[in-house]
């Protein structure tokens, strides 16, 4: 008798709650968890109890389910929870790949996560029951949200240029929006920070936003400047609610941050600044990552933007005029500096000459694991002309992971009420891995910043909520059995910044609509996450 039967025959034999349905027969659901530490997603303190599922829904929680299953597990010692929400990742790459074993998005599988937000810092294409039915036909490992993108309307209208649209190019970008959200999107993604998004000005958004907001979405942001760039830290924190008020729709902050130590401390002013709005009645959310780097492009963290007009190409062009190099190359010595110097940054990928996909698959090139300091010494370079050598040879594009962020404002951030988890998981840092179960252990078990419950909270049912996603970020009947059993003694990260790419431990089990996408610790492969499109209210889309 295998264990799980012993189990079911235990509960059979000994339990007086045993009761019998409507037809006389004992009611057996699929798989039973009994006897764990249950969070149900809501700010409820946890029960030991048990969760039932059957399909793909939750059809009992509680101290004792009355019922039988086909399948027992014993949860004694584990914590047992909705499964996690991840509001901001680059997961696409998993999902969209061709193999299967990646599709079942073994990343975020093993941090116990169960649905992923796509599309986010304004990349969601608007054409989504397209990119929906490409990732339901093969099959996905976990759900998936997804934005439309302002960058992605962006370009598709305006190219790279960096200049207003025209009335026609405008209400060109309004109707893609008013696509998007049609086609099931969760809101309008912005990432104003990047190029060509941060050629808008307010006033092109904020017309954007507002066909989002009708249709019931809400309006997600990589700010226009999380640093000293350009308008701003708080400048640029005061534009999004801008965006909120007049474009009457919900804010959300990705990845909220202070970047460099420009702004260290401001997390404080921020949060003030959020505060007020709330009490307002403005609807303001962010969601944060709990690592000390960031993780973006080198051209983007050093390289001014009117350098990068007209995309990598026209960069590199730039590179070799001699007329606009000590200019450009005076930006960068000032952008370095707000980096943390050359020793704060950490090149992880690059394209290469003959890959244009490189930021997943490319060859390791000569830079690739190393601080630039060691790359400028390996060159015999200084570092902002190494910086532009690295550039050159991955032909304008390379990523990296920047030590720009404090451990008092990740702090501070993580404590409000309206904070929730997110990875921003992307290829060559290990938040991609690893964000969940750090968050856990370093904030929970080591720090004490936030307790087990908020850490639940914030990464399930307030997400949910935030987002209003359909029965999804709670155990309750009825609702949808994505359902996490984690080992609390186990849970903890395996990444770290030089091995990004390590699966993370301690889930025992994962449901993903009722079936087991981690079970007894390993992957399954199960293909069992969905497409989770919005639905607009009546009547906004024709
Ligand atoms: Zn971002």
């Amino acid at each position: 008798m295998n264990r799980s039967r012993a189990a079911t025959f235990l509960l059979l034999s000994s339990s007086p709650l045993l009761v019998a349905s409507a037809s006389g027969q004992v009611q057996q659901a699929d798989v039973l968890i009994t006897g764990g530490k249950l969070y149900d997603g809501s700010t409820a303190a946890p029960i030991t109890g048990d969760v039932a599922i059957t399909g793909d829904k939750i059809v009992y929680v509680g101290p004792k389910a009355p019922m039988t299953a086909k399948r027992t597990i014993d949860a004694k010692g584990m914590v047992v929870a909705p499964g996690l929400i991840d509001a901001h990742t680059h997961a696409d790459h998993f999902l969209e790949d061709s193999d299967k074993g990646q599709r079942a998005n073994p990343a975020w599988v093993m941090q116990g996560v169960s649905t992923v937000f796509v599309g986010v810092d304004g990349n969601g294409t608007p054409n989504l029951k397209a990119k929906f039915a490409q990732y339901q036909k093969p099959g996905i490992g976990t759900n998936v949200v997804s934005y439309v993108g302002f960058g992605a309307i962006r370009r598709a209208v305006l190219g790279e240029a960096a200049r207003a649209p025209t009335a026609a190019e405008a209400s060109r970008e309004k109707q893609l929006v008013i696509q998007g959200m049609c086609e099931g999107a969760i809101g309008l993604s912005a990432g104003l920070f990047y190029a060509p998004q941060n050629f808008a000005t307010t006033e092109e958004v904020i017309p954007l936003a507002k066909e989002a907001g009708i249709r019931g979405g809400i309006y997600d942001t990589h700010q226009r400047d999380e640093s000293s760039y350009s308008i701003g830290l708080m400048n640029s924190t005061e534009e999004v609610l801008r965006i909120g008020r007049e474009g009457q729709i919900p804010v959300h902050y990705s990845h909220i941050k202070t970047l460099g130590h420009d702004v260290w401390g401001k997390s404080a002013d921020m949060i003030k600044l959020i505060n007020d709005a709330r009490a307002k009645g403005q609807n303001v959310t962010a969601n944060q990552y709990p690592w000390l780097a960031s993780n973006t492009g080198l051209d983007a963290a050093l390289v001014p933007r009117w350098a990068s007009d007209g995309g990598a190409s026209a960069m590199l062009k730039r590179f070799d005029d001699a007329a606009l190099m000590p200019k450009i190359r005076a930006e960068m010595v000032k952008n370095l500096d707000r980096r943390g110097g050359a020793g704060a940054i950490l090149i992880t990928s690059g394209y290469t000459a003959d890959d244009s996909t490189g930021m997943t698959k490319g060859k390791a090139a000569p830079w690739t694991g190393k601080y630039l300091s060691d790359v400028a010494k390996m060159w015999k370079l200084d570092p902002v002309d190494a910086a532009v050598r690295v550039l050159r040879e991955a032909k304008g594009r390379a990523s990296i992971v920047s030590f720009t962020i404090s451990e008092p404002d990740i702090e501070n951030f993580m404590k409000q009420p309206w904070v929730v988890t997110s990875s921003d998981g992307s290829v060559g840092h290990p938040r991609e891995y690893a964000t969940f179960q750090t968050k856990y252990a370093v904030y929970v078990k080591q720090k004490h910043v936030i307790d087990e419950a908020f850490f639940i909270r914030h990464s399930t049912g307030l997400t949910a909520d935030i987002f209003k996603l359909d029965r999804r970020g709670y155990l309750k009947p009825g609702y949808f059995a994505d359902v996490l059993v984690f080992d609390p003694n186990r849970y903890v990260p395996k990444a770290d910044y030089v091995h990004p790419a390590v699966l993370s431990e301690g889930v025992q089990e994962l449901f993903v609509n009722g079936v087991a996408a981690v079970d007894n610790g390993k992957m399954t492969g199960a293909l069992s996450g969905r497409p989770l499109p919005h639905t607009p209210p009546p009547g906004t889309c024709k």
